[in-house]
């Protein structure tokens, strides 16, 4: 894989930036700034933009973006993102020669209705369906529909590094630890992860399977829970 770099976007967002040392793409640019700043400082050329879902906050840079750096837009085929170039659905295969890889699309509806996620190279790219530590919220599909979404990515290799949309990880763990209060695993996690997460500090939400604590969101299925997923994957 690449060089993966996150760069913020208003108060929580990450713009995951793939780079080599000459061309960069960028997932969910909700804002043009930072992504044109991060570029002109490096002097690097825009090879593609990948957009999860059709939130403002994810993809609102992008008109701008490819003003200035003309490149494909992939993104949802089923969402209303207007700026998309190469409307994508699960089966499709996103390919960024200049950077040398490639992605599966995956459907994951639930958050929105036609919600997609990236995955390639051991990276799983899944905006606002999986967040370090817990979910996002269900506005446009069904809990169900969640559910399944969030089964599809837990089932992915335990070593698949996971990036996401938000930086969220000690609120979902505080909720977690609301849920379960005896459960050991998320103090431990809780108290791993408080430095990386804090504002000043924003380079490693991601994780893999293997650490994954079972937190409520992604334990569902488990026998530990005896309750329906419509009951423990809605976030409020
Ligand atoms: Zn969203």
């Amino acid at each position: 894989m690449k060089d993966i770099v996150p760069l913020k976007a208003f108060k929580d967002n990450y713009i995951w930036t793939l780079r080599t040392a000459t061309h960069a793409a960028v997932i969910d640019p909700g804002e043009a700034g930072p992504v044109l700043e991060y570029l002109a400082a490096e002097g690097l050329k825009l090879a593609a933009v990948l957009a999860t879902h059709h939130h403002a906050d994810h993809v609102g840079g992008i008109a701008e973006l490819v003003r200035a750096h003309p490149a494909p837009v992939y993104g949802p085929k089923n969402e209303p993102i207007e700026t998309l170039t190469h409307p994508v659905s699960e089966g499709d295969v996103v390919s960024i020669p200049e950077l040398d890889v490639r992605f599966e699309v995956l459907d994951i509806p639930g958050h929105t209705r036609a919600h997609i996620a990236y995955y390639g190279a051991g990276a799983l790219f899944c905006g606002d369906t999986l967040f370090a530590c817990g979910c996002g919220r269900v506005f446009e599909g069904t809990p169900e529909q969640m559910f399944h979404s969030l089964s599809k990515l837990l089932a992915l290799p335990d070593a698949t590094k996971v990036y996401c949309g938000h930086e969220y990880t000690l609120a979902n763990m505080q909720f977690a630890r609301a849920v379960e209060p005896a459960n050991a695993a998320l103090p431990v996690r809780e108290r791993a992860t408080a430095p990386c997460a804090s504002a000043a500090c924003r380079r490693c939400p991601r994780h893999s399977a293997k650490r994954r604590p079972p937190i409520p969101f992604c334990a569902a299925a488990s026998p530990r829970w005896s309750i329906r997923p419509t009951t423990t994957l809605v976030r409020d």
